[in-house]
């Protein structure tokens, strides 16, 4: 009888114990499932309301006019969003655009009606800047062809291309180039920012157009470039879609260039010594990228810098097509866990320092004429051509915002030091923080009054009230410390900025918002971005 209770006992233990590990397996393996999964569907959580405490949503039209059937629309009515979930706004409609002459009639159809115009693309703006409350949203993302002059070593692309497409069509013989670090982006999304990468010598994007084909609001059509009709082409490149609509744009495109990959760890307050000493005098060097650590034990202030040193001017004959990233699951889920804490953040700086480089694509064979030895090879579309599919998730109550603060060089030291100590006493997790460098940039509202560095940041944030708050703070923080060091702050993200602020980076807005009534004086093309930086300069 004894021995039988005890059988009974430990068969209990047993069964309970073995209950419990496979609970845990199993929570586990949902868990990773869960934080390895790709996006089922856009993030779409709410609005941010204000700015500063102005409110942001419009009344719904009194009398919203009749849909002109002749033009695509693709919805009429609803909300749309953008990249960071929160900016949910109700439109009077979206048409699709896939020909020059659909923009016209669309245009002609708002000005007739007395409806405001909104210019959007892959929406990874993530401030109302592609749309705005009861606006007619033109889509451009079918307006995308692309041609190539090899002579002329220029494309001419219209707006809606995506960097990605244009890659694959340009390689092997050709590259972009200048565009953002990564290729999700429309090149009408990306000249409306200037925006700017890994190419720190070619530097922005507006360093890289010939010429530009625009229609502006009375519907006429002009070109402009640097040195043709220049006031306006100074408005419209990092002009937020507020000019008129880039139909057109003629850029530069350079050779696939053959690159030795290598990478070094620096302190990250050497790197303006680094800048000076190794990269700004070596020509050779033709891409960099400079990943901070956000690990507990050495936040931001070890680097990793990634180097890309010329080799051959083209790639041999037989380059395989560019490829995509590989090990999405695994990344994806290295970079959520990064939101639990500590010991997750330093397992993402571990695989990041040691594992990352053992798993180096080189995509080039080494020939005899190149001479590397045992070097990685890769072309510039291969770096170039990440479309970071890791940083997407399916975690619908959170969402995850980018910043970028451009600091003047001399001040870089002293503004990571205060900006170090901002975002560890805080608790939104930094997933990713990079270093670029800028050259000063002459287009009206410019983010590098002079050459800058600037600091690269993606935040996790829950997407409910409380996280929103955190977010706004932070930034707030980030903005007045970037500031106090004469920076700027850019102006694609969200719009958690006080006038004051605002302002103080850029003091040149309330001319940028008279000319823009000079070229556009009904305001036709608007946006939530628009209306809210109108506000905050107490222009009426
Ligand atoms: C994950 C992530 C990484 C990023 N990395 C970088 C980076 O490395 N470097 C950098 O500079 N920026 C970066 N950005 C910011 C990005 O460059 C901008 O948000 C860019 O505008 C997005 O392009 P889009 O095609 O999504 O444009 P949208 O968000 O759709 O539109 C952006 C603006 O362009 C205007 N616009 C669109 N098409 C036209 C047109 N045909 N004519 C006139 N105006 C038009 C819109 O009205 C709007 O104001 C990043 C953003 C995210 C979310």
């Amino acid at each position: 009888m004894v021995e039988e209770q005890k059988a009974f006992r430990l068969s209990r233990r047993l069964l309970l114990g073995a209950a419990v590990v496979g609970g845990a397996v199993l929570w586990g393996g949902n868990t990773v499932a869960r934080l390895a999964r790709g996006p089922s569907g856009p993030k779409n959580a709410g609005r941010i309301a204000d700015i500063d405490g102005i409110a942001l949503p419009l009344k719904p039209l009194a009398n919203a006019p009749a849909y002109d059937p002749s033009l695509a629309w693709s919805a009429k009515g609803g909300d749309l969003n953008d990249a960071s979930g929160l900016s949910r706004t109700p439109v009077y409609g979206v048409v699709e655009v896939s020909e020059e002459d659909h923009i016209a009639k669309a245009l002609a159809f708002a000005r007739a009606n007395g409806l405001k115009v909104s210019l959007a693309a892959i929406r990874h703006s993530m401030g109302g800047h592609a749309f705005d409350d009861n606006a007619l949203v033109l889509d451009l993302r079918k307006f995308n062809k692309v041609t190539v002059d090899a002579a002329a070593r220029t494309m001419t692309v219209q707006p809606g291309a995506r960097w990605h497409d244009i890659q694959n069509l340009l390689h092997p013989r050709f590259a972009v180039k200048a565009m953002q670090s990564t290729d999700i982006f429309s090149v009408g999304g990306s000249l409306s920012v200037n925006a700017h990468g890994m190419d720190h010598q070619a530097g922005s994007v507006a360093g890289s157009i010939r010429l530009m084909r625009v229609m502006l609001a009375d519907g006429s059509v002009t070109t402009c470039s640097p040195t043709e009709n220049n006031d306006l082409f100074r408005h419209v490149v990092g002009g937020y879609g507020l000019f008129g609509v880039v139909l057109e744009a003629t850029l530069d495109i350079v050779d696939n260039t053959v690159y030795r990959t290598s990478r070094e760890i620096i302190k990250s307050d050497d790197f303006p010594k680094f800048f000076a000493e190794v990269l700004e005098p070596n020509k050779d060097i033709g891409l960099f990228y400079g990943h901070l650590s956000t690990a507990p034990g050495n936040f931001l202030e070890d680097m990793i810098v990634y180097r890309y040193d010329k080799v051959a001017d083209q790639p041999p004959a037989g380059q395989p097509a560019i490829g995509e990233p590989d090990g999405v699951g695994l990344k994806r889920v290295i970079i959520n866990l990064a939101k639990w804490g500590s010991l997750f953040q330093e397992l993402k700086w571990f695989t990041e320092k040691t594992l990352e480089p053992k798993f180096e694509n080189c995509t080039v064979p080494r020939t005899s004429a190149m001479a590397e030895g045992e070097a990685c090879l890769v072309t510039r579309n291969n770096p170039m051509h990440d479309s970071v599919p890791y940083l997407f998730n399916d975690l619908m109550d959170e969402t995850d915002i980018l910043h970028e603060y451009f600091i003047p060089r001399a001040a870089y030291v002293g503004f990571i030091t205060e900006a170090r100590k901002i975002l560890r006493n805080q608790d939104l997790p930094v997933l990713n923080a990079s270093v670029r460098i800028v050259h000063k940039e002459d287009v009206a509202l410019t983010y590098a009054p002079e050459p800058a560095y600037s600091l690269v940041l993606y935040i996790n944030q829950p997407t409910d009230a409380d996280g929103s708050a955190r977010m706004r703070a932070l930034t707030r923080a980030l903005i007045d410390v970037t500031i106090k060091h004469g920076g700027r702050f850019f102006l694609p993200y969200q719009l958690h900025y006080t006038a004051k602020e605002l302002l103080a980076s850029y003091p040149e807005l309330p001319a940028f918002l008279a000319v823009k009534r000079q070229y556009d004086p009904t305001e036709l093309f608007s946006s939530t971005f628009y209306r809210a930086i109108k506000a905050l300069s107490g222009v009426a």
